[in-house]
């Protein structure tokens, strides 16, 4: 997970009605599980609920719920702006409603579909890393970023959220592949997540500006539940966001992007490249071995043709494995001519792999082939890093860290087939030499 600098909407959001079950505190020098949350605690300790999250609710389908119990119309109104404006996490908080209709709804449907929220402050308190445990005992994160004003852009607070608990694409060097995947999250399960940061934020009279799927999952494998939610985020009725404003990040999954595009939607997408050369990207994204980097990379062409909107490719950065001056090569001859941006950021680092994040200089190297190929770039910062700034670290550590030897075995092997990848990359770039374009040998060489 990174920062995003889209520029901020202003919206109209209510008065806060407190967070009761969310604590805060600052963050330890090194991190430490979180006080409450037991490890060994098994899933489902709390029960499952078979209530649907409130948040989840379309206001057709509040609306129907509203006549079917004999009431007013307008009813359906003052719930949403409970839900939407106030936040409320309790039936009790509804205090417009008559308490035989409050009852009813907290009978019908879930206030708040996060059982318990453990907030973590780090950067001066310009970042918040949040732990949230499901009703079922499921573990997901999710990270407020908060950025000053500067010239010509007001003050942003972006929200980084879960799509799923877990994830089952197992990127090597991300904390959350190395979870496995869990389970789909409900819409309105997303939704809560994004509740749950504007509720802290209206406490400080403050408002969320931007959303990102960039926290646990796959977005794109969990389609439905995320268009629901970009749908409730965007709905003037509900949360009221600009479009322009959420980015759905996806590491490559062609059928859901090519569902977007037929959807015409009109929010960002990001998508995870990290490398241009099949080889490695194979070992990185291991979705690859599906759907092929050129595949990825024209559904999301034809994605931006079709939405006139630029998408954003992010690449990490590992020292000595995708950061090479012929990888940015690769990348910017991959990318010429499309709608893009790329978004650099050196990897932050994981416990079970054998990687480090890319020198600042090999970083600036890499931006550098892009720039001189007409791509534009931004280099982020690794912001966060002592608290897990990638989403799943918190989580990961709460999972407990894999025995010793097994780490060291899954070090042994990244590194055996990145080593082995690079080879093939090189004996593919040698059987093309004669034909690859001038401007990537020019651009290999200066770099
Ligand atoms: N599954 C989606 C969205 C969640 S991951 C995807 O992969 O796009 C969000 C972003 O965090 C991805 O770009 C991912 O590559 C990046 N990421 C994961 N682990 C990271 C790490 N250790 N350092 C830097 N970025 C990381
Ligand atoms: Fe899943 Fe994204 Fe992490 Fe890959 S980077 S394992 S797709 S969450």
């Amino acid at each position: 997970m990174r920062a995003m600098t889209a520029d901020p909407p202003e919206r109209a959001a209510g008065p806060s009605t407190g967070s009761p079950r969310a604590t805060t505190s600052e963050a330890p020098p090194s991190p430490a599980l979180p006080p409450g949350f037991d490890p060994s605690r098994p899933r489902g300790g709390l029960g499952l609920d078979p209530r649907p999250g409130i948040a989840g609710l379309t206001p057709a389908a509040l609306e129907a719920w509203v006549r079917e119990r004999g009431e007013p119309s307008y009813r359906a109104r003052q719930i949403l702006d409970a839900v939407w404006r106030s936040f409320a996490r309790q039936p009790d908080e509804l205090t417009t409603l008559p308490k035989p209709l409050r009852a009813a709804l907290g009978e019908a449907f879930r206030l708040d579909t996060i059982a318990e929220s453990e907030v973590r402050v780090a950067d001066a308190g310009r970042t918040e890393k949040v732990l949230h445990r499901l009703c079922d005992g499921a573990v997901v994160e999710s990270v407020v970023m908060h950025y000053p004003a500067g010239p010509g852009h007001r003050e942003r607070h972006t929200v980084c959220i879960s799509s799923q608990a877990g994830c089952a694409v197992g990127c090597p060097f991300c904390a959350t592949g190395e979870l496995g995947f869990t389970r789909d999250l409900e819409a309105a399960e997303i939704l809560d997540q994004v509740r749950d940061a504007a509720r802290r934020l209206a406490e400080r009279g403050r408002r969320v500006t931007n959303v990102v799927f960039m926290g646990m999952g796959e977005p794109l494998l969990n389609l439905d539940a995320v268009l629901a939610a970009v749908e409730a985020l965007n709905d003037p009725r509900r949360f009221g966001l600009g479009a322009r404003h959420i980015t759905v990040s996806t590491s490559g999954v062609v059928p859901g992007i090519r569902r977007l595009t037929e959807l015409g939607v009109q929010f960002t997408l990001a998508v995870s490249l990290h490398a241009a050369r099949d080889p490695l990207r194979d070992v990185l994204v291991p979705l690859n071995r599906r759907w092929p980097v050129a595949e990825v990379v024209a559904a999301a062409r034809d994605h931006a043709r079709a939405t006139g909107r630029r998408v954003s490719y992010e690449v990490t950065l590992i020292a000595g494995v995708n950061d090479t001056p012929t990888d940015a090569a690769a990348l910017a001859e991959l990318l010429a001519g499309e709608l893009a941006h790329v978004n650099l950021i050196p990897m932050n680092p994981v416990a079970h792999t054998p990687w480090t994040a890319s020198p600042p200089e090999a970083v600036e190297r890499f931006a550098a082939i892009l720039r001189r190929a007409g791509i534009p770039v931004t280099i982020r910062s690794n912001r966060g890093v002592e608290i897990g700034a990638a989403c799943g670290q918190l989580a990961a550590e709460r999972a407990g860290a894999p025995p010793p030897p097994a780490v060291q075995r899954r070090r042994e092997r990244l590194l055996r087939a990145s080593a082995a990848a690079l080879r093939r990359a090189r004996l593919a770039d040698g059987a093309r030499a004669g034909s690859a374009g001038p401007a990537v040998a020019a651009a290999s060489e200066r770099g």
